[in-house]
């Protein structure tokens, strides 16, 4: 088989829906022009995050079958580093020789890229090529990597943003009944919004405790958004409220200060969201930096470094739960003795109330023909050939950015 055509698309942020509009604390919140941590700046993150979120990928071989890969997230300069470096690379050539073509396209890119925009464009066209070796074998891509460890995959239920108190309570038990054993949270303020912004962080954790008892699994998600010392100071106010994990307390950079939080936090942390390929999260593993590593398959390099990645965290004995739960990390997850858990983001009762009145239906995943449907707090593994990322064309025309 050849590969005779890449083809890209920008897609919106809004395909996220309106997610992007609620207060959260993130890496810019330092910066008020883009502090939405009261919920009155709602432009704030679309002002510095541009308008594209994902760049699909379209491979399409002399076989007549049609690879799917997606980077995230993701700017314009994805698709142009696909069309000017990586499909000059990988046309004419055989879709089966992933680890060849992923090296080529690493080393090709090394003036420009390792890490950032150039491996989520690696990203994109490598999980093109396993959907493509999917289809060929006409098996779910799981098996391709050996098969399933699971018979349905736990989700945790994300979302939980501080909107307001009774809404967060209300949502907070809506996926408690709806069979979810874990969600998270999203932490509202960081250092420059002092003491005050600590009770309300500490605030947000106690009224989602509080909702669903103490037989489910609280995780908080900082966005970067903390300092070293912050983060000591408000994890440790934590420590009453038996957290499963805090999401990226710091800046990706800063390995020696997420060790230094890792070491006085009372519970375990975790990042790698923003961390690329098998060497940037070798160093997260070999210097103690969190208890549980969070690749994004459409931001590490693509599943074949994936799995190189979940090799050595095994080997460090870190569980990898990966960042989004779209259909090809389902498959990693299915695959992966070392992968306890999906992120899923269902849709809160407060929202769709609100959208059916406002706005027309939107919401994460849009793009996709069958995206992750969760089943009392569980996602069915996915079962048909490929990694199941075939496309809502309506959705992608629509949230297409020219
Ligand atoms: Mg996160």
């Amino acid at each position: 088989m050849e590969i005779t055509e890449i083809r890209t698309t920008d897609v919106s942020t809004d395909s996220w829906g309106e997610f992007v509009e609620f207060p959260l604390v993130t890496v810019m919140s330092g910066y008020e022009e883009y502090n939405n941590a009261d919920g009155d700046n709602p432009q704030a993150r679309r002002k510095w995050m541009g308008p594209v979120g994902d760049v699909v990928v379209e491979v399409e071989t002399d076989a007549g079958i049609t690879g799917y890969g997606a980077g995230n997230w993701a700017t314009g300069a994805i698709s142009t580093i696909v069309e000017e470096t990586l499909s000059k690379l990988v046309v004419g050539e055989d879709p089966a020789d992933r680890e060849r073509l992923w090296d080529m396209m690493y080393r090709a890119t090394i003036p420009f890229g390792r890490k950032g925009a150039a491996i989520e464009a690696i990203s994109a066209v490598d999980l093109a090529l396993w959907d493509i070796a999917g289809k060929e074998a006409g098996k779910p891509v799981y098996e391709l990597l050996g098969g399933k460890t699971k018979d349905e995959i736990p989700a945790y239920a994300s979302n939980l943003h501080p909107v307001d108190y009774e809404k967060l309570a209300s949502e907070a038990q809506q996926y408690a009944e709806a069979g979810f054993e874990a969600m998270k949270l999203r932490f509202r303020y960081g250092p420059e919004a002092g003491r005050k912004g600590m009770k309300e962080n500490e605030a947000i954790v106690e009224t989602v405790r509080d909702a669903v008892g103490d037989e489910i699994a609280i995780a908080g998600d900082a966005y970067m958004g903390w300092s070293v010392r912050y983060a000591k100071k408000m994890l440790d106010r934590l420590e009453p409220y038996d957290m499963e994990w805090v999401e990226e307390p710091v800046i990706p950079d800063d390995i020696d200060g997420y060790a230094e939080v890792r070491e006085a936090a009372p519970m375990p942390i975790s990042g790698g969201e923003h961390e690329f390929t098998r060497w940037g999260h070798k160093e997260l593993l070999e210097r103690d930096a969190l208890d549980i590593l969070q690749p994004d398959v459409h931001r590490c390099g693509g599943l074949t470094e994936l799995l190189k990645i979940d090799s050595m965290a095994s080997a460090h004995d870190v569980p990898v739960i990966p960042h989004s739960g779209t259909n090809p990390h389902l498959h990693f997850i299915a695959a992966s003795t070392n992968a306890p858990m999906a992120e899923y983001f269902p849709i809160p009762e407060w929202y769709e109330e609100r959208q059916n009145e406002e706005k027309e239906s939107t919401y994460a995943d849009a793009i996709y023909a069958n995206p992750p449907n969760a089943e009392n707090g569980a996602i069915p593994v996915p079962e048909g050939p490929g990694t199941n990322s075939e496309l809502n064309r309506e959705a992608l025309e629509h949230f297409r950015v020219e």
